[in-house]
């Protein structure tokens, strides 16, 4: 079995000696009974990858070795252009990933440095990172190399890419004067990665001359090949973590898929197989994933200052984000809470409720009242109000009591009852629970429009309007937690905009810094905030905060994050796809497994049914929802079940044809595994 690895060969500029440091390591690698293949994808007049190919005896044709040849000994995107040609990435991947399943592993020459343009919106960067190979960076000995490596060092690793080490080449006789002898030990000193030696200047260019006066460090890289990487990464994790919401007895006895890089919609593992993110890594992507504009809020964040404590201080990006929250929330929510995630986010609300009333002399208004069927998080305060009973019953005499709303699933109505008309029976009762308790009710928590966690459950147009309305009319505080909701997910920024309702206090989290950091916040009204304000002896201050509270890098992207929305349209964009969705996923009906489909924009859950005539479930035991979802990734797919719910959530941002591939496997695979299962 061939190892199937690949290093790129980048220089600090044209010149430096790519072709002889990529001659010189595929002799040494050679020497160690390594099967070599080469690839000079892009060449500018020269013959580089013809002296590649002769020199180290590789069988594969030149036109496969160098799919594209310019004559001219200019940029590439100039000779290309010059020439009436133009270069295919997607061409040079696929021949590449052709050569280097035959190889154990293949040396591919690049093109002058890494920012050298190929195309109009291509560098030989973003080629590496399409290849997903690590770099090793060739750079001259002398006065001036320190400043060059160490910038090819740096951009190579903004760019998420791999750096094994750095090879000196000696294009022609030198001197070695003080700058050469200590050129080595600068850029590992300062640029944080080995250098593997020097190839000196080549009298003869012999294999013999090679392997006699090289001394290039080739332990430290063939001990990086990927395979092994992959497998050292399993073993580690099964050795040292535990994974949340995980039998970790079956984790164990499986092989982990481990993530390694990511590309817009697309997640990439350690062996460079790719998977459409069906659910967004946990409902959080929006714009895909290495957005430019979002890795630069980022670092240029970062080189700011990347975390400050908001408790006596504050700090540049929050404060701009506080700002940019207020104006895309509803109407009356003017003041942000910062905190670091969904469930802190609802326990945040529920106390700043809780104790607003004991602020404002009302004892006796302490209680929260949530729906059946809620998931608001996994801390205790969050468990408290949570209504699945997998999740929360365990935890039933660590929690504190709270009143509890009966709600249906649509799709499970009792028999003697119509949906929706049973959705507003359901809130008639919390009417009259409302006329008799109120004074005792701090609070109403709830996921408007859609309980997410619960599989999926949307409900009927009309109900967040009239839960809003029974809330103002008794005095209760509204809590929406949008932590799922919000950022697009259900067409519109927030679902609460969709029953024009502007609660007293907001939640959100996941999709706010576009799915790059841990962010939540809490917005609420004035008249919240002013009921904690008040002489420094009346204790009225909210005695609550996180470490990390308005963490800089988070709010910089957060704020990012919103630019993007308006810049790029994005919610104008997905209307046409919440359409295209709407319209494919009926077809799921057709198949035999399929009892209910439930979407509201981008949220998607298809319920699994045994007997669809009866609804009657299948057994959780068989765990057919894990199952279409092992499938799936068999197909390039990645989405995670809720029980027998399958979900579908992709970044906001999935094109039509990717939409329509992920909906296609997920149809294939239900009809797949369940038709197995009926067997
Ligand atoms: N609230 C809702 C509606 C959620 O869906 C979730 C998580 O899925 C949470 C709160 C908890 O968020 P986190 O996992 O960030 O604590």
């Amino acid at each position: 079995m061939k190892k199937n690895n690949a290093i790129f060969i980048t220089g600090t500029d044209t010149g430096v000696g790519k072709t002889i440091a990529t001659y010189a390591l595929g002799v040494l690698l050679q020497s160690k009974g390594i099967d070599i293949g080469v690839m000079k994808p892009v060449q500018c007049a020269g013959d580089d990858a013809l002296f590649l190919k002769e020199k180290l005896n590789i069988d594969d044709p030149l036109d496969d070795i160098n799919p594209y040849f310019a004559n001219e000994p200019l940029s590439p995107h100039l000779a290309f252009s010059r020439a009436k040609k133009k270069i295919n990435s997607s061409r040079i991947i696929n021949i590449y990933q052709a050569i280097k399943q035959k190889h154990d592993l293949t040396l591919i020459e690049g093109a002058g440095g890494l920012m050298v343009p190929l195309g109009k919106d291509c560098l030989v960067a973003d080629l590496i990172r399409a290849m997903n190979a690590p770099i090793i960076i060739v750079a001259r000995l002398g006065l001036g190399t320190i400043n060059h490596t160490l910038l090819t060092i740096s951009q190579a690793q903004s760019y998420g890419l791999k750096v094994c080490g750095v090879v000196f080449c000696e294009t022609t006789r030198i001197k070695k004067g003080v700058a050469e002898q200590t050129n080595p030990e600068a850029i590992e000193k300062f640029g944080g990665v080995p250098v593997l030696g020097t190839v000196p200047f080549l009298k003869t260019k012999s294999r013999k001359e090679i392997v006699n006066r090289c001394d290039l460090n080739i332990t430290k890289l063939t001990s990086s090949l990927r395979d092994t990487k992959t497998k050292k990464l399993a073993a580690l994790d099964k050795k040292y973590m535990w994974h949340p919401f995980t039998q970790m007895k079956d984790w164990q006895e499986q092989e982990p898929l481990v993530i390694d890089q990511a590309d817009g919609c697309y997640l990439i593992d350690t062996k460079g197989k790719k998977y459409i993110d069906g659910v967004s890594s946990l409902w959080v992507n929006v714009h895909g994933h290495r957005k430019k504009e979002l890795d630069v809020a980022i670092t240029s964040q970062l080189n700011r200052v990347s975390h400050s404590t908001l408790l006596g201080l504050s700090n540049t990006p929050s404060i701009e984000l506080s700002k940019a929250l207020v104006d895309i929330t509803p109407k009356g929510l003017n003041k942000v809470f910062y905190s670091d995630n969904g469930s802190t986010s609802v326990e945040i609300g529920i106390k700043m409720a809780y104790q607003y009333w004991q602020n404002m002399g009302k004892a006796k208004k302490k209680q929260i009242a949530h729906l059946a069927n809620s998931y608001h998080g996994d801390t205790l305060g969050s468990v408290s109000i949570g209504g699945i009973d997998l999740f929360h019953k365990v935890y039933r005499d660590l929690i504190f009591k709270t009143i509890k709303i009966d709600f249906p699933d649509c799709y499970r109505a009792p028999i003697d009852k119509e949906y929706p008309s049973y959705a507003f029976e359901c809130l008639d009762k919390f009417e009259k629970l409302l006329e008799k308790n109120h004074e005792s009710i701090a609070a109403l928590v709830v996921e408007p429009i859609v309980q997410g966690a619960a599989g999926m459950i949307v409900w009927p147009k009309g109900i967040l309007k009239k839960i809003a309305q029974l809330c103002r009319k008794y005095d209760v505080f509204l809590i929406c937690d949008e932590v799922a909701t919000g950022f697009g997910r259900t067409g519109k920024m927030f679902a609460c905009e969709h029953e024009d309702v502007s609660p007293d206090i907001m939640c959100l989290s996941k999709g706010i810094t576009g799915g790059y950091l841990p962010l939540a916040v809490t917005l609420t009204t004035d008249k919240i905030y002013e009921g904690f304000c008040g002489p420094y002896q009346d204790l009225k201050t909210f005695f609550h905060g996180h470490t990390y509270t308005g963490n800089p890098l988070c709010c910089a992207v957060a704020l990012e994050n919103i630019n993007i929305f308006k810049k790029e349209k994005t919610l104008q964009k997905l209307a046409p796809k919440i359409k295209f969705l709407d319209k494919r996923l009926k077809m799921f009906y057709n198949l035999a497994s399929v009892g209910d489909i439930r979407q509201m924009g981008f949220m998607v859950g298809i319920e699994l049914v045994k007997d669809k005539n009866t609804k009657e479930p299948y057994p959780w035991e068989e765990k057919i929802g894990v199952r279409v979802c092992q499938r799936l990734r068999e197909k390039g797919i990645i989405l995670r079940p809720l029980g027998n719910v399958i979900v579908i959530m992709p970044p906001l941002v999935i094109s039509q044809t990717e939409l329509k591939r992920l909906l296609d496997a997920t149809y294939d695979a239900v009809e797949e595994v369940t038709h197995l299962s009926s067997l």
